[in-house]
Parts: structure tokens; sequence; C-alpha cells
């Protein structure tokens, strides 16, 4: 039986900051995209606490990033592990964590979700999914009773404990839960003013964070026991963590929310089958140290979108999207490594004690801290690419320019979400060759405000004479400022990455 029906191009599980960055990656690219969130309204819970480098920039790459500037507050250093990283050299615009809860990030993420013409219904549940050769239906349970909706593509940002994963049937592999951690957001009226960050104990840690005048989040972390993870958390239950690890529970009251993670560590085998994607905690999930999870879930976003919205528009073949497993799974096998190792730093003991010295006096040497804060802030992350060129597969350097309209950044080219090819040197084979692409693709002709580039992981490069750059700011292909630009490889890369020119 033919399906006739289509409700939107793209179906969206979950209004979490991963499916409302992909939604809002989608419309952009003026796909017709629908969100479906079990909530009936968000949470409100703060969870995740703060944004790294690369997501800031990639929010800037949109012209959004002000909007989170505006509520967050920069931090001065990061953290692994709980020991301080200095951030000061990154080589970014952005060198900073940026301070900010989760639930202002979903606000501002709704918000821009709304002004793009996302549609986004709550309490709307997937509940089945079926897929063959023209589309998915999804069938959701809904307070109005069942519903479905049919579309060409699903894409699961329904979290750790995924359903869209479950009915696809990819698998979950990973480390189980050594530990648990309760967390609350509560009023701490007997805490002692001189009291610093997290303490120490015998089965485990804790801490206190003030993040707004008279409320401080709590975290105790003990070790060796994981209860079940379905039963509910509850603030008694903290509170006699917090007895047991710190001897008192500071006349802790009023809990705004109270919540349970672990240190379990596992991935989605595959972040594709067929018409149904994965992002975000649905394919991973991981310690929360370091704060990674909801940055990686963004990049994911961003990686998706645009190849995902070509596929639709039938520019690119459907091949595309196998380059959004073959690029993202490994960035969170690395996420994952360093997770474990950061939750092995926090195990109770004279031995940890003793290897958070060791590993405490190696992070003040540059290499280490760089390559430390490397792992959290994503800013290294190169993908396969073709070419022999340094920036190959890297993060484009948000260098500043001056073109004929006068002067702007390469990230600022971004906005529209389309690729760029960039031309540094006005090489008239370059815009030759873009002429076949033009329908998809901004020619921009500028010229390096600098003679160098700072490159993460690389140093400063000499300004490229050339660049092809993808909406998610990774560069697809690269041309020295000095020599001919290689243009059957940037006929190449533009095939690849925006699909094949139309003949006639
Ligand atoms: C204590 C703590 C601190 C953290 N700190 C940080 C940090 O500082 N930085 C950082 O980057 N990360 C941090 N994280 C991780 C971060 O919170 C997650 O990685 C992030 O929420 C993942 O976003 P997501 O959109 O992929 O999934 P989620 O935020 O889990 O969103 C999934 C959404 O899907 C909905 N849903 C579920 N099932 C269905 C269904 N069947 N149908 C429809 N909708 C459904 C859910 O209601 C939810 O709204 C922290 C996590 C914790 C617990």
């Amino acid at each position: 039986m033919g399906h006739t029906r289509r409700d939107a191009d793209v179906v969206i599980a979950g209004a979490g900051p991963t499916g409302l960055m992909l939604a809002c990656e989608l419309r952009l690219a003026g796909v017709d995209v629908v969100v479906v969130e079990r909530l009936a309204e968000r949470t409100g819970e703060s969870r995740a606490g703060g944004m790294h480098s690369r997501s800031l920039e990639v929010l800037d790459q949109r012209g959004i990033l002000d909007r989170f500037l505006a509520v967050g507050e920069l931090q001065p250093v990061g953290h692994f592990s709980g020991l301080y990283l200095d951030f000061d050299e990154s080589e970014s615009r952005h060198p900073y964590p940026l301070m900010i809860l989760q639930s202002a990030i979903e606000r501002l993420l709704e918000e821009r979700a709304g002004e793009l013409g996302v549609r986004v219904r709550r309490s709307c549940e997937v509940q089945e999914v079926r897929q063959d050769e023209s589309g998915v239906t999804v069938e959701l349970g809904t307070a109005q009773g069942p519903s479905t909706l049919r579309a060409r593509y699903l894409v699961g940002c329904d979290g750790g404990r995924s359903t869209v994963r479950k009915l696809a049937g990819i698998d979950f592999p990973g480390t189980e839960a050594t530990m648990t951690a309760l967390i609350g957001d509560v009023e701490l009226p007997d805490l002692p003013e001189d009291y610093v960050w997290v303490r120490r104990c015998a089965g485990g840690d804790f801490s206190a964070i003030a993040f707004e005048p008279g409320w401080y989040r709590v975290i105790t972390s003990e070790f060796d026991q994981v209860p079940d993870r379905d039963e509910p958390p509850t603030f008694e239950q903290l509170r006699a963590s917090l007895v047991r690890l710190a001897g008192t529970d500071f006349g802790m009251h009023s809990p705004r929310w109270v919540s349970r993670f672990n240190d379990a560590a596992r991935q989605a085998a595959r972040y594709r089958d067929g018409r149904v994607l994965l992002a975000g905690d649905a394919a991973h999930i991981h310690f929360p140290a370091g704060g990674q999870g909801l940055n990686m879930g963004v990049q994911d976003a961003v990686n998706l979108g645009w190849k995902l919205a070509s596929v639709v528009r039938g520019q690119a073949p459907e091949s595309l999207l196998d380059s959004y497993h073959a690029e993202r799974h490994p960035v969170a096998e690395r996420v994952l490594h360093n997770t474990r190792a950061q939750s092995a730093l926090v195990r109770p003991g004279p031995q940890t004690d003793a290897l958070r010295e060791v590993f405490g006096a190696l992070m003040v040497f540059d290499d280490v801290n760089r390559y430390l804060r490397h792992l959290l802030t994503a800013l290294d992350i190169r993908y396969p690419a073709d070419g022999d060129h340094v920036l190959a597969g890297r993060r484009v350097p948000d260098a500043d320019l001056k073109t004929p309209d006068g002067a702007t950044r390469v990230h600022e080219l971004l906005h529209a979400g389309r690729p760029v090819l960039l031309d540094l040197s006005g090489s008239a084979a370059v815009a030759a060759v873009a002429r076949g692409w033009a329908d998809r693709l901004d020619l921009v002709e500028a010229r390096s405000e600098d003679d160098v580039w700072p490159v993460p992981a690389l140093g400063d490069i000499p300004a490229p004479g050339a660049l092809l750059i993808r909406p998610d700011g990774h560069v697809a292909w690269a041309a020295a400022a000095d020599g001919a630009p290689d243009t059957s490889a940037l006929r190449t890369a533009l095939t690849t990455w925006c699909g094949p020119v139309r003949r006639g």
C-alpha cells in the first residue's frame, strides 16, 4: 500500500536542547519539521550548567549567540574532574565556558524555533514507528488519544532512554554505572561561608554551588551503590546522602527539583537505521563531568541538520546521511572515554587522592592543559576529509575578513546555514566552479585581515587562499594562498557535500 499523506518532511522526537537545535537547523534550510514532546511543558529543571567554546561558536555561526551571552555568565576557568583547567588561551573568540542553565538554553532555543516557524506539539509521546521505502509512520499517544504522523524521516532526540532507539532495534552497548549521584537545587542556610565547591570524603564527595542569591545546586556522589534506576529520587534521599557524606545537611530545605545520575557510559551502535536517525543523549550517555553532553547534542544537531535538509530537498543523495554516523560516532566515543577517566578520578580513597595530586601537578603544563581543554571544548575535532590542506575536515577559524561590503568574520558568513565558498585570493577559477552550484552555495570574495590563522592543536598556519565551508562550520576543501587551486578537488568536494550539479 502506498502512502500519499505526508504531515511533515521530518518528525523530531523530543524538545530537549538537541531536538530544538535540530529543528531550528532544518527549518532554517526550509524543511517542514514537527517536534513532538512527551511533556506538557518544559520542566524548568536546571540540569546542565554550561556551554563550551565550540557550542558558543556554533550559536555565533547562526547569529544567536548574543541571546545566550545576555543570560549566562562567562567563567574564568573550567575543570576536568573537579581539577581547575585554564581556558584562557583557547584558540577561539569565546575562550571561556559560559555558565547558563539548561532550562534557559531550552527556553532560548524554543523561542528561536518559534521565530523560524517550527511546530512543537507537546503532550505527544512517540509509541510506535514503522518505516518503508517512502517514509516513516510515527504513532503517538496524545492527551486527545492516539494519533499518527507521516514524514520522510524521524530523528530520535528523545534522551538517554530513547524510545525511538529501542523501536529501531539499535544496540546501546557500554559500561555499567559504578556510582550514583543525587542532585537538587535547594536553600542551604547553614553552609559555612568559607565552603568552596567540592569536598571529598570517605564514601564519595559532595559539592554546593551558588547559582542564584540564596540558592545552591547540591550534588552528592556515592560509590559502589547503584539504586534501581526506575525508583524516583527524593529530597529525603538527597538529605540522607549529604548527612552520610558531610555529617550534616547544612539546614537544606525548599527543593526546586531533585534528580539522579550516574557514570554509566553507552553509545548507540548505529546513528542511522534507514529513515530513522538518533542524536544527543538518545545516541550517547555518560558521566556529566566536564559538562559535555548537552554540547555534544547541540553539535550533533548542527552536523545532521544541513545534511538531512539537503537530502530532503533532493539535492544530495541519501548516502550523505551516512557521513553523520561516520563523523559524530567517533566524537562521542572520545567523550565517553574522557568521562570514564573523570569518573575514575573522583573515586574515594587514598590511591585516588594521590592520583589526583599527580594529575593536578601535570595540569600546570601548557601542553597538558591544551590537550584536556580540547577534549572538553571539541575545538580540535577533525572529520575525515579529502585533500592535504591542514584545514580540511577541521572547524574553520573565525578570522577577520574584509569584503567589498565592509568588515566581517568567517563565522558571520554562516548565519544563513548555507555552504560558503570563500575566495581569499580573487581566483577566477574558483568563481567559475562555484557557478555550477549557485542555487545552493554562497560565493564570498574577501581578503583575510591576518597573515596567519590560529588552529587548535596545530598553532598558527598561513591564511588560506580559498575554502569550501560546510554549513556546520567545517572545512570541506581548502587551497593555499600560493599556487593554483585544485579545482578538480573542489568540484569533487562540492559534489560530495552539496550534491551533484543539475543538468539542463
Ligand atoms: C546533573 C547534570 C549536569 C549536567 N551538566 C551538563 C553540562 O554542564 N554541560 C553539558 O553539556 N551537559 C550536561 N549534562 C547533560 C545534559 O543535561 C544532557 O546531555 C542533555 O539534556 C541532552 O539533551 P537531549 O536534548 O539530547 O536530551 P534530553 O534533554 O533528555 O531531552 C529529551 C526530550 O525527549 C522527550 N521524550 C522522551 N521520550 C519521548 C517520547 N517517546 N516521545 C516524545 N518525547 C520524548 C523528553 O521529555 C525530553 O524533553 C548534565 C546532566 C546532568 C544530569
